[in-house]
């Protein structure tokens, strides 16, 4: 499908930090999707807790299968609105690069120790991430990924940061935050379908876990007006497979308005390429009755799920884990490889080491630092 005037051109792309000869076969977000699917970071999402820690279950989301699902959706609802789907995969399967174990308490416990030393974003770190700390081209540190991709991996950032990235490369990807305009249309994309599949994949894995009933879903109407519409489709179903078909229906009907939505919005600003796009305020959205109705399927998830004492133990548990990590690094009692020992920015360095690990090699370096092992 021929792309949209406001979709991102990759042969108008404003290119890399260190220039390159073009691949004869791909174009530059192509070549940048590529460039993520083969790092070491991307592997390690296998085994990063996206709610549920790592060893709780087989089936549970991780942060490489959430990342897949938001590539999906994400595709899906570009190829529906002619945007580059090759930018909207490289910001997909990039986007969570930048995670900590355990997810956002490991997250809130490593800002918590970066207190006095800039703080720690996951969303900064998944640009660090692809910027520098992927060491695997002999040219540069990073994978050098056009600046388009850099743009949809830098999702939020403090006003802080943003102009710390500004005065070391003015006009790049912090600039918005400062200008306080809006990222590409695809990484406005990758923004949605990324609360989309969170939403769904979130109440699937609560209710798999036994922490969430299917009952106790009445009360969010994005969820039961769908599994009553199911029951009376099916008065047969059972199980699951109401569950399955239920949630199915949630996210066509969530894609289908996004795609309704942002359509209508277009025609309005009508953007004449790109860059219009940038300055037209947000126009990949939900119709107002859909946001309303995906904030309060948040509220529930928050104080059912995220909330639930059993999560809320993991996540203190998991807490200890990174601050214990992070003190015996920092004292020298615990040795980091060589990469990060060296490094003069011991407190980032220390970060950086802990911020790549998976929940399971987080858990062994506890062990080993400490003798006591994680009892879930
Ligand atoms: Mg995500």
């Amino acid at each position: 499908m021929s792309l949209a005037p406001y979709a991102s051109d990759p042969s108008r792309t404003r290119g890399r930090r260190h220039a390159e000869t073009p691949a004869p076969t791909r174009d530059d977000f192509q070549r940048d999707r590529d460039r993520i699917v083969h790092s070491t970071a991307f592997r390690r999402l296998v085994y990063k807790t996206q709610v549920f820690v790592n060893h709780e279950g087989d089936l549970f989301r991780t942060r490489l299968t959430h990342s897949l699902e938001v590539a999906q959706l994400g595709r899906s609802i570009a190829r529906a609105l002619g945007l580059n789907e090759d930018l909207v995969e490289a910001i997909a399967l990039a986007h969570d690069l930048g995670h900590t174990p355990f997810g956002h308490a490991g997250q809130d416990a490593l800002d918590d120790c970066m207190k006095a030393h800039g703080g720690f974003e996951h969303n900064l770190q998944s640009l660090r991430v692809v910027d520098r700390l992927e060491q695997r081209y002999p040219q540069y540190d990073g994978l050098n990924l056009s600046f388009e991709t850099r743009e949809g991996i830098l999702k939020h950032c403090s006003r802080a940061n943003a102009e710390r990235l500004e005065r070391r490369e003015p006009g790049g990807v912090a600039r918005r935050f400062v200008d306080r305009t809006q990222p590409s249309l695809e990484a406005q994309l990758c923004n949605l379908a990324d609360e989309i599949a969170y939403n769904a994949h979130d109440i699937d894995d609560g209710v798999r876990s036994g922490l969430l009933r299917i009952e106790a879903l009445v009360e969010v109407d994005l969820f039961e007006r769908f599994r009553r519409e199911t029951l009376a489709d099916h008065p047969q179903l059972q199980g699951r497979r109401i569950l399955y078909e239920a949630i199915r229906r949630m996210l066509s009907a969530q894609v289908y308005d996004v795609i309704d939505a942002t359509r209508a919005g277009l025609e309005r600003a009508a953007p004449f390429d790109a860059d219009a796009a940038r300055r037209s305020g947000p126009l990949v959205v939900f119709s107002d009755a859909m946001r309303a109705q995906s904030a309060s399927l948040k509220r529930f998830l928050f104080d059912n799920l995220y909330r639930h004492p059993q999560v809320m133990r993991t996540t203190q548990r998991a807490q200890q884990v990174v601050r214990e990590l992070f003190d015996g690094y920092l004292g020298g009692e615990a040795g980091m490889p060589p990469d990060f020992a060296q490094r003069v920015d011991r407190h980032r360095a220390v970060a950086d080491y802990i911020a790549g690990m998976t929940d399971r090699f987080a858990m062994h370096e506890h062990e080993r630092l400490t003798g006591r092992r994680w009892m879930a």
